[in-house]
């Protein structure tokens, strides 16, 4: 098991989706999950302050990872598949909201502790190696300067076609996330203190997966032997 955590925009996602198809493991994108509670809150008009009320929704929300097209797994609420949805500014600004309280996080660490159950799984997200998987083998935390991740998320934006805030409004984002995400009294981002930190600010995309496909098999062997 490889856990990768790290602050918004940092290029988890991406790279933990190449590094998983290297090692042949599955990925799972944790904060699609949060995304998701995001989404279903909206849908059933719950507010993404009411913690009691969004945590009896979590818990009751039928959340799976299954292959599209491409072969890469997207997220299905009760069966249908809604992971384009979740995939918008605003969904990250309320699964930020909602990951914030501790009746959420405490539903959907069975559903992550299940997913991650079988072994050979790449888990992406904030949490992965302090919280929901203390014990994985690898844990690498990722992290790039607030500006380096504000070009990334417009690249990204603007590969698939959605609308491009000014550079300055994303970084602004950004480091909003990363101050709520890492100041809640709750599982705050953080490295874990036996994990190693990649930063990827000077690193390509290629050069970033390379150094956590070596961090990985220098890991497992060790493990191994
Ligand atoms: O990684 P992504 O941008 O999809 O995550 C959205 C939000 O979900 C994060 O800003 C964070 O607040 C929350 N999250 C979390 N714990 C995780 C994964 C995501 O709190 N393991």
């Amino acid at each position: 098991m490889v856990a990768i955590d790290g602050p918004a925009g940092v290029g988890k996602s991406t790279t933990a989706r190449d590094l998983a198809v290297r090692l042949g493991f599955v990925l799972v994108d944790t904060g699609a999950l949060y995304r998701a509670v995001a989404l279903a809150a909206r849908e059933a008009e719950v507010g993404w302050d009411e913690a009691d009320a969004l945590g009896a929704l979590a818990g009751e929300l039928e959340l799976s990872f299954r292959p599209g097209p491409s072969g890469a797994a997207r997220l299905h609420l009760a069966g249908i598949d809604r992971d384009d949805e979740l995939r918008t500014p605003q969904m990250g600004e309320g699964a930020s909201k909602v990951s914030q309280h501790p009746p959420v996080r405490d539903a959907l660490l069975g559903v992550q502790r299940r997913l991650g159950a079988r072994g050979g799984v790449v888990l992406e997200g904030r949490d992965i190696g302090t919280v929901v998987f203390p014990d994985a083998e690898v844990k690498v935390f990722l992290t790039a300067t607030p500006r380096a991740r504000a070009l990334r998320r417009r690249e990204d934006l603007e590969a698939r076609g959605k609308p491009v805030p000014p550079l300055d409004e994303l970084e602004a984002a950004m480091a909003a996330r990363d101050r709520r995400d890492s100041m809640r009294p709750v599982a705050p981002l953080r490295a874990a203190e036996d994990g190693f930190t990649l930063d990827s600010t000077n690193l390509s995309f290629e050069e970033v997966v390379d150094a956590l496909e070596a961090i990985v098999r220098r890991r497992m062997q060790q493990h191994a032997s």
